[in-house]
């Protein structure tokens, strides 16, 4: 079986990796055919804690991947003037704490917050934010009990990223093609692809076909002709303007995402420079409004000039037609506001070897695979929404997005939530309960009601109690070390590079 994989960003990398891994030679081949004069996005610098899996399945070290990225820890994203100007929640890659009474903790805080509405804010009970607040970092096996239940995820360089996955995935045999493909051909009775040529006269044929080619979808859309669902009624954020600045200060172990006028702006701490961006909709801000505005934030000097990235926010049709499977770009965007693209591509990934190792490709195959990628793509598109459609901001855009149709599936989320402080899950959410509530209660969208056990709690046991855990966890987090002293000592870039 012969796997040719168009592209070698990240979603080639990371594919070519993860193939790589499982699948041994000789019985199969892997290709990957990327060209340099084209380049690869380069953004893509913030992650999400199950990057964790990947790093395990491909053996990867944590401080020789932290040094040679660039890269810094995170756990989770600070969200600031989001729901209202001068608002500030904080999305961490943890839950608050234990069930009290077999119920969310978030509803004892409602109860509390309903009595008292000056009682510190959720965040305060999650372990993420206590060590993040003082830009303190530890993984969680470092710590015990209660405040061990966390997990971290990385900011790091994307070009050098690539390049790291690249030496892998060429250590397990992955065999790289440099070269610029023109056209794909496709057999005249099955339509599958049959092979790619390159601009050098090279032909290269296969049986798998692995679109990685960012948003030139070179083989899916070009070639399969799979179109495409373009979601920008509910995400009108269609441009980003982004530049790097000199690192200023301490390393935050968090991204920190701060709402514009017409979006939103990102500040992704690295250990040589600052990464920025300023994602908004085009509808109501020109590019030179937005550059002017990405410019006001930055915390040190501007590091060379703004790249302008377009994109339409939206999911191809199918992601896997005939012997064609689309990842990253290629099947499909979501603005990285919770900085799921690269989880997209590790799943995806992870699904070619659960239905496809060794197989000839089959309808029911290819079926599952769209099923359930659908529902994780629509998951997802869902929660950004989130972030966006209860806004009390005034401008011209916040009062579009509030007032938008929304899907039926967050329709029916929110509505639950207004009359429960419940969360409804669906199959293949990648966010769990404290990630919305994270969302809702951060942006001030409170619920109606919350669970009527929590009444059943005495009042005094309840404060007592929830004053202790919040202690103990702003306690437990001051022992961690600063996140740049653990760089410095664990994983410092300029050591290595
Ligand atoms: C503004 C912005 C911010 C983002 N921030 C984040 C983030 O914080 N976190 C996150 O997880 N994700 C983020 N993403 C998404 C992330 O950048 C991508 O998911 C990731 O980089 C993977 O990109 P890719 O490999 O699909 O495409 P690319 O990096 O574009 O790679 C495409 C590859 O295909 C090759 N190619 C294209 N055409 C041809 C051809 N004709 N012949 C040969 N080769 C070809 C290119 O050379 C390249 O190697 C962001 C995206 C954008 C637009």
């Amino acid at each position: 079986m012969h796997y040719v994989i168009a592209g070698g960003g990240a979603a080639g990398w990371i594919t070519a990796a993860v193939l790589s891994r499982y699948l041994s030679a000789p019985s199969t081949r892997i290709t990957l055919i990327e060209s340099e004069d084209i380049g690869i996005i380069g953004v893509g610098e913030a992650t999400v804690p199950v990057i964790g899996e990947l790093n395990r399945l491909l053996d990867i070290h944590e401080p020789d991947f932290v040094a040679a990225t660039n890269g810094t820890f995170k756990l989770g994203i600070e969200f600031v003037d989001w729901g209202e100007t001068g608002r500030r929640h904080f999305h961490g890659f943890g839950d608050y704490g234990e069930p009290i009474a077999a119920l969310s903790p978030h509803h004892h805080w409602l109860r509390l917050h309903r009595q008292d509405n000056t009682i510190p804010p959720l965040d305060d009970w999650s372990m993420p934010w206590a060590a993040a607040s003082q830009d303190r970092f530890a993984p969680h096996e470092a710590m015990q009990g209660e405040a061990a239940e966390f997990r971290h995820a990385y900011h790091f360089d994307a070009t050098l990223y690539a390049a790291y996955l690249r030496k892998i995935a060429e250590k397990h045999g992955v065999k790289r093609v440099e070269g610029r493909i023109l056209h794909a051909a496709r057999h005249s009775e099955t339509g599958f692809v049959t092979h790619l040529d390159l601009a050098d006269g090279q032909r290269i044929t296969g049986d798998i076909f692995i679109d990685c080619t960012g948003f030139a979808s070179l083989l899916l859309e070009r070639a399969m002709n799979v179109g495409f669902r373009d979601w920008s009624h509910w995400l009108p954020c269609d441009r980003a303007a982004t530049i790097s600045s000199a690192r200023a200060g301490r390393l935050t172990p968090f991204t920190r995402s701060t709402a514009r006028t017409a979006g939103w702006q990102w500040r992704i701490p690295l250990q040589n420079r600052t990464g920025n961006g300023h994602v908004y909709a085009s509808s109501f801000l020109s590019d030179d409004e937005a550059t002017a505005r990405l410019f006001d934030g930055l915390e040190g000097e501007a590091l060379g000039e703004p790249r302008m990235l377009r994109f339409t926010p939206g999911r191809r049709e199918r992601f896997w037609e005939g012997n064609v499977i689309a990842i990253g770009l290629a099947a499909g965007f979501l603005e990285p506001l919770e900085s799921t693209a690269l989880q997209l591509i590790q799943t995806g990934a992870a699904r070619i070897i659960e239905l496809l190792p060794g197989r000839q490709p089959e309808p029911a195959l290819a079926d599952e695979y769209n099923r359930r990628t659908t529902l994780e793509y629509e998951r997802i598109r869902d929660f950004i929404i989130a972030h966006y459609c209860r806004s009390c901001r005034s401008e011209p855009f916040w009062r579009h997005v509030a007032a938008m149709d929304l899907p039926d599936t967050l329709q029916h989320k929110l509505a639950l939530w207004g009359a429960s402080g419940h969360i409804a899950l669906y199959d293949m959410e990648s966010h769990r309960e404290p990630s919305w509530v994270s969302v809702l209660i951060g942006q001030g969208v409170l619920p109606r009601a919350y669970d009527p056990r929590a009444d059943m709690i005495p009042p005094d046991r309840l404060t007592n109690l929830m004053k202790q855990r919040r202690a103990y966890l702003a306690q437990a987090a001051r022992k961690m070390p600063c996140h740049d002293y653990f760089i410095d000592k664990t994983c410092a870039a300029d050591q290595r590079l």
